[in-house]
């Protein structure tokens, strides 16, 4: 790592909340990683001041793992043969629902395998059911391969496919990008959405009103101008439209993948993208920090890097899982993780609006 020269024009620019370029973006790999840290911090105060860091009580939902793409990098679809194809019923859904709420939680995320036999009506029932019996729940589901995979299925454009979402109750949808760089996603799942489509799902929840967020799975033999180039894709579609909430880096969980020859990225990678996204992301205002994969140990630290939210307790996340990783969590830990790194926890909702401040 080098000696960072503070005289540099790029030094000022960051200090002086400037906009960086993607050429100046890859520099920042090669700084010392407090200097960098440093940075990363001092933008994240400029875009979220003070020091509070929320974090929501949630639950995923993950009410398939029957999934047509088969991804390299996924351990969870059925055909992984690690979990037995399943399919969630709508009792265990309420049962799930009832047990989120019992908790004080607000927020569910439908997020399922893209099942072959699933249409368009299929979700508008699931949506529809759940809002009947849980009005006050926020539903911040599918993602945007799945609403992909819906307009496939049912031959209904993606801005139609969207509005009846939100008609049945969809209040938002999380914006799981993975690693927008076709050359990845050739390689690690050719048949999920391409770059373009998940564009063209950004564009349509804006004409429709709802908001969306932005992820950044990255491990997958990516080279550092492919990181700064999803950047670059995220920034210009909040350029574009303004709808992405927050930012969630998380790194690859090789094992139990067909990938699992990768060697995983280290805690220095997630440190060094955490704190160059914040930099370089400068219309996104939450940066969560990715307990999940990176463990909350880690995450603690993210948070003096440029991170300003915990994210979600996740009650009940397969996804990942299902590459081992058994870090689990609830709000009394991250409350306690936010106070030792000398912030305020704030429970919030999905609208990062605060519902309780732990002083
Ligand atoms: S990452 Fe999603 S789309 Fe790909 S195989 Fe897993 S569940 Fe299916």
């Amino acid at each position: 790592m080098e000696d960072v020269n503070k005289n540099s024009n790029l030094y000022h620019k960051i200090y002086e909340g400037g906009r960086i370029t993607p050429e100046e973006a890859l520099e920042l790999f090669s700084w010392d990683i407090i200097e960098l840290g440093n940075a990363g911090d001092m933008r994240r105060k400029l875009a979220f001041p003070g020091e509070t860091v929320g974090f929501i009580i949630d639950r995923i939902i993950n009410f398939t793992n029957i999934c047509e793409a088969a991804c390299a990098f996924c351990a969870f679809h059925a055909r992984a043969n690690l979990i037995e194809p399943y399919e969630v019923t709508m009792d265990d859904i309420y049962l799930k629902i009832e047990e989120l709420m019992a908790a004080g939680g607000t927020q569910v995320m439908l997020q399922g395998g893209l099942h072959p036999d699933y249409t368009l009506n299929t979700y508008i029932d699931m949506v529809t059911s759940i809002k009947k019996r849980f009005p006050e729940i926020y539903l911040h589901s599918f993602s945007p391969s799945e609403i992909v995979h819906i307009s496939r299925k049912s031959s209904v454009p993606i801005d139609d496919v969207v509005k009846a979402l939100k008609s049945a109750g969809i209040d938002s949808t999380p914006g799981a990008s993975d690693l927008l760089v076709e050359r990845i996603r050739n390689k690690v799942s050719p048949k999920k959405t391409t770059v373009d489509e998940w564009r063209e799902v950004m564009r349509a929840l804006y004409r429709n009103d709802m908001m969306s967020s932005a992820t950044m799975t990255y491990g997958m033999g990516e080279t550092d101008e492919e990181k700064i180039a999803h950047l670059k894709v995220i920034r210009d579609i909040q350029d574009e439209t303004g709808i992405l909430q927050a930012f969630i880096p998380w790194s690859f969980s090789p094992a139990k993948t067909r990938m699992e020859d990768t060697l995983p990225a280290t805690g220095i990678d997630y440190l060094k993208i955490l704190a160059i996204a914040r930099i370089f992301l400068d219309n996104i205002t939450h940066i969560q920090a990715g307990w999940l994969t990176e463990g909350l140990k880690l995450a603690q630290v993210a948070l003096t890097m440029g991170a300003n939210d915990m994210g979600g307790v996740l009650m009940e996340e397969v996804v990942v899982k299902a590459t081992g990783i058994k870090t689990k969590t609830n709000d009394k830990q991250l409350i306690h993780i936010i106070q030792n790194a000398g912030k305020i926890p704030v429970q919030r909702d999905s609208r990062y609006q605060a519902i309780k401040e732990y002083a």
